[in-house]
C-alpha cells in the first residue's frame, strides 16, 4: 500500500484502472465482434474485470472511520455521507470552505 493514504485511496485507484481495462475490453469485444472466438473471450475478461471492481468496492472502498460501503459516486466523493469525515485523512471536514 505505499504511496497511498488509505486503503479507501488505494481501492480507489485500483478500481479506476480495473474499469477502465473492462471498458477497453467492451469496446475490443465489439469491435472483434465478427470473430466470435475472440468475442467471447473479451467479453469474458470484461465481467471479469468488471466483477473484480465490485469486489473491491466491497472490500475497499469503505469509509475508514465508520466503515460504510461507498458505492455512489466514489470517484468523486471526498467526504463520507454518513460520518462527514474525509474518506482520505480521516478528519472532519468543515461545512464552509
Ligand atoms: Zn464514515
Amino acid at each position: 500500500m505505499k504511496g497511498y493514504a488509505n486503503n479507501f485511496v488505494y481501492g480507489r485507484e485500483l478500481m479506476k484502472e480495473l474499469l477502465v481495462g473492462s471498458v477497453i475490453a467492451a469496446v475490443a469485444a465489439y469491435v472483434f465482434q465478427a470473430n466470435q472466438t475472440v468475442s467471447t473471450v473479451l467479453t469474458g475478461i470484461c465481467l471479469i474485470l468488471f466483477a473484480s471492481v465490485i469486489y473491491i468496492m466491497v472490500k475497499f472502498c469503505r469509509c475508514p472511520n465508520c466503515g460504510k460501503v461507498i458505492f455512489l459516486g466514489v470517484l468523486a466523493v471526498n467526504t463520507c455521507p454518513r460520518c462527514k469525515r474525509s474518506l482520505v485523512t480521516g478528519n472532519k471536514v468543515k461545512k464552509s470552505r
